[in-house]
């Protein structure tokens, strides 16, 4: 029986309801009237529910789709501007003791070094990444409790926040590990890390158990109910995803937007962010063996429907897409991207040869971070940096509520201008500077609040004159 409120996986992600859900819009794909309908619940924009969004999903009626596309880039404007969130991941280890069939860390793969950094290479990384402008990461592990315990994790973070390199400093640090236990979720919680993310990879159970053949991630409950462990350790920034072509893509879209129904219905706070991953080449991997690939058009519009049906919600698309790809994912709701990404580990301070390969999978956008802000400020977006809202203790229901209301504008808009401005003062190249400045003097002006736009402006050149970290 499907169960939103329940903290049963079974009972929140409905084998039986996802199938119904699949039916219903197979039924109704090329219901106009009803599509009609859906679309105008849409054009509210407060969200759908799954089923609605599944049948947005499956309609192909050319016009209609159009009509998706479309409030879907508005949907994003209004919550969040033209403002895109720079990111990147830092590799921590790669030992790992699970057996996942799609991922090169599983154990059984004996032809990639194992490395875990220690302590001062993890200081090195964070340089490295610092000297590229970047101000907020995700660190990944492999799991592993005997190489990679909570305490690695725990002592990581502290050193990555006290790492201050000339004028940079990592001031959000993510995390990507693991399915743990309440209290390893509360000690991360101390440890002050931004959002806790963990990919479900797929909720087909029984895919799941079979792509997880052995290791303690093969417990599909386990691993489906961390969110809830997480949020009851009182983390309430956590981010969902699953690797698209393990599974039927229309399968996994509905139960990810039921798991976002769950968290929303059990904690009062929707997922943070939603990331859209797709399977990629590695080292003994072959996406081609995994039957359930998307082309871009699919993918297109699922990155669409989701911001549709979860209006609110982070959209985060990483270096595996081209960035072409990423260039049109940008226009239909994704706001924060990776840039610069090394995905082996140790790859900031010692990029590896390309034939030497620890990566965790294929990179198709390989350029540079500042090749990445000149880009995006040239198809018309606002970078951003910002670590604020964690920082100032907008988390959760509170970020949600404001949120919600499309009032996040107030504060990341001017936090966007700052951080830019910093990046521009110590890490950009002539040519993305000289794009940048000219950004800036547009985007002050577009600051409503007379008072904030002062502020900004006061703080800009307080930027130039060598302060940084200013923030609302
Ligand atoms: N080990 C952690 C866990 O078990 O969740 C998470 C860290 S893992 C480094 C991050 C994510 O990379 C995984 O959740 C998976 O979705 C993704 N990934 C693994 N193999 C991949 C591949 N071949 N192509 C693209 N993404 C992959």
């Amino acid at each position: 029986m499907y169960n939103p409120k329940s903290n049963d996986a079974d009972e929140f992600i409905c084998h039986s309801e996802v199938l119904a859900s699949l039916e219903y819009a197979d039924k109704n794909k090329n219901n106009i009237k009803l599509v009609d309908e859906i679309l105008k619940k849409a054009r509210l924009k407060k969200g759908l529910s799954h089923r609605e969004a599944a049948v947005l999903l499956d309609c192909n009626i050319p016009e209609k789709v159009e009509e998706i596309y479309a409030l879907a880039r508005e949907i994003k404007n209004d919550y969040y501007g033209n403002r895109i969130v720079l990111f990147a991941p830092l590799y921590l280890s790669n030992y790992c003791v699970n057996g996942c069939v799609y991922c090169p860390y599983h154990y059984v793969n004996k032809n990639i070094p194992r490395i875990k950094l220690t302590q001062e290479q993890i200081r090195r990384e964070t340089e490295a990444l610092q000297d590229l402008g970047h101000k907020r990461i995700a660190i990944e592990a492999g799991e592993d409790p005997v190489n990679n315990p909570i305490e690695y994790i725990l002592e990581s973070i502290k050193t990555i926040y006290s790492v201050k390199h000339k004028n940079g400093s990592i001031r959000r640090v993510n995390v990507n590990i693991a399915a743990t236990t309440v209290e390893n979720y509360k000690k991360l919680h101390e440890a002050g890390i931004g959002t806790y993310i963990l990919f479900q990879e797929t909720y087909n159970k029984e895919s799941y158990e079979r792509l997880h053949p052995t290791g303690p991630k093969h417990n599909y409950k386990y691993h489906t109910e961390a969110m809830d462990r997480a949020m009851q350790a009182g983390i309430d920034d956590v981010s969902l995803g699953v690797l698209f072509g393990l599974e039927l893509y229309r399968y996994e879209f509905s139960a990810l937007l039921m798991h976002s129904e769950h968290l929303e219905a059990a904690y009062g706070v929707g997922p943070h962010a939603i990331s859209v991953p797709r399977i990629k080449k590695a080292d003994d991997i072959d996406p081609s063996t995994f039957d359930n690939g998307i082309d871009d058009e699919i993918f297109a519009k699922i990155v669409a429907c989701i911001r549709i049906a979860v209006p609110y919600t982070g959209m985060i698309i990483s270096t595996r897409e081209t960035a072409e790809c990423r260039k049109k994912l940008l226009t239909l709701g994704v706001s924060q991207i990776s840039g610069g990404s090394k995905t082996s580990v140790g790859g900031y301070f010692n990029p590896a040869p390309e034939d030497e390969n620890s990566a965790q999978f294929d990179v198709s956008d390989r350029r540079p971070l500042d090749d990445v802000i000149k880009w995006l400020i040239e198809l018309g977006y606002l970078p951003s940096f910002c670590t604020s809202c964690y920082r100032e203790g907008r988390t959760g229901e509170r970020f949600m509520e404001i949120c919600k209301k499309q009032q996040i504008h107030n504060f990341c808009h001017p936090n966007a201008i700052m951080t830019l401005k910093e990046y521009l003062e110590d890490y950009a190249s002539v040519g993305t500077k000289a794009l940048g400045e000219k950004l800036l003097l547009k985007e002050v002006e577009t600051i409503k609040d007379e008072s904030i736009r002062a502020k900004v402006k006061e703080n800009l050149e307080k930027i130039h004159s060598g302060e940084r970290d200013f923030k609302f």
